[in-house]
């Protein structure tokens, strides 16, 4: 009877390990094969901007050029250094998360500042398609956080608005105060997000169309941001008719703030 206990629970021990190894195995293969796709994405993504430069600057340099389509060139040397200088930026953000080691300089940040700035630094990219870019903020959403940093959640999430809203649409900002927090929603019009892509979107190096260009390090960077400062973010999506994304970031307490404030 012993013996016979024993032997069943052996096998069905067994039958767990096996399990979880295999498990494990199609894991490994499925995260190499994420790592494969990305490293072809992002040698794709670097090479574009980079062979660019290099034609312009070959042309430039031999004097081929008329000044005009020298400054041309120039502009467009100057336009894809910035956006190599972007992607590998956020290659590094993303391997500091990874290991723990972003630096988060703690201040006092009013959102809807912070918002306005954003909405200037954005401010061309939108109006080239005539997109409106609307803010309808409480006066004083102070929370405790990286100003930088959250700068860049913001940008990010405004920036992916833009990239996927129609021509002649609007990007409501709206920031408000509930429940002992602060509440910022994106909402576009644009494209969407089907169901069965929007639950990966904020996988790391997802993208539902990798001929966009970008990492797909984007979201997954912006939500572990809004993590460090004690937040959480949530995309909702309809296809066709838009994306809103939802960061709730908490209110500070008394002890957070000097002085003046509350
Ligand atoms: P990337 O940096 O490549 O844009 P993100 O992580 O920022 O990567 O976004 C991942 C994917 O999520 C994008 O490639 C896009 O398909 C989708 N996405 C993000 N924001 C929106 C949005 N506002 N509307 C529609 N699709 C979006």
């Amino acid at each position: 009877k012993f013996s016979a206990r024993v032997k069943g629970d052996y096998r069905y021990e067994l039958g767990e390990l096996a399990a979880t190894l295999n498990y494990m195995a199609e894991e490994i293969i499925r995260s190499n094969q994420v790592k494969d796709d990305f490293i072809s994405s992002i040698s794709h993504e670097l090479r574009t901007p980079l062979t660019s430069i290099k034609g312009w600057g070959e042309t430039i340099n031999s004097g081929g050029y008329d000044p005009e389509e020298t400054r041309i060139g120039m502009e467009i040397i100057t336009k894809e250094t910035d956006r190599l200088i972007g992607l590998v930026e956020e290659i590094l953000d993303f391997s500091k998360l990874q290991q723990n080691e972003m630096k988060i300089i703690m201040g006092r940040v009013n959102l809807k500042e912070l918002l306005q700035e954003i909405m200037l630094n954005l401010w061309t990219k939108a109006e080239k398609r005539n997109i409106e870019l609307r803010l309808n903020s409480e006066d004083r959403p102070i929370v405790i956080g990286d100003a930088n940093r959250l700068k860049q959640v913001f940008l990010n999430l405004i920036d992916n608005a833009i990239k996927f809203s129609h021509e002649d649409s609007a990007i409501d900002l709206i920031v408000h105060e509930e429940n002992g927090k602060i509440i910022t929603q994106v909402c576009d019009t644009g494209i969407g997000i089907d169901e069965e892509h929007l639950i990966r979107v904020k996988d790391r190096f997802f993208q539902v169309n990798p001929l966009n260009g970008g990492t797909g390090l984007g979201l997954a960077i912006t939500q572990q941001i809004v993590e460090l400062h004690h937040g959480n973010m949530i995309m909702q999506s309809k296809l066709e008719e838009g994306t809103t994304v939802i960061v709730t970031l908490p209110l500070p307490k008394k002890e957070d703030i000097p002085g003046e404030l509350i």
